[in-house]
């Protein structure tokens, strides 16, 4: 297994277990950008954490943070993706609803 292929089994995995927790997502264009830059600020949270700590266990708890954070954020990404393809394949996608 390469670390893309890793990568990219965590991001699936976290795919699957939103769909479990909240089903399917269809969020306005604003909402979808809302979450995803709320996972970003989690990234950046830990990378601050990160920078600061000595503790080297109290170090690689984080950094297992950051990784888990890092694939929230790519999973929100590919679920946005989704939505957007979803949408290219209408008559009209991103009709004005939604913006709401
Ligand atoms: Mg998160």
């Amino acid at each position: 297994m390469t670390l893309l292929g890793d990568a990219l089994g965590l991001v699936r995995d976290e795919r699957h277990k939103q769909d479990e927790k909240w089903g399917p997502q269809r969020h306005g264009l604003p909402v979808w950008l809302t979450v995803l830059t709320e996972e970003c600020g989690e990234v950046s949270e830990r990378i601050l954490a990160l920078r600061s700590e000595t503790d080297p266990e109290k170090r690689a708890a984080i950094a297992w943070q950051l990784r888990q954070e890092a694939t929230q954020v790519a999973a929100v990404a590919v679920a946005l993706l989704e939505h957007i393809m979803e949408e290219a394949s209408q008559d009209e996608p991103f009709p004005n609803e939604v913006w709401q």
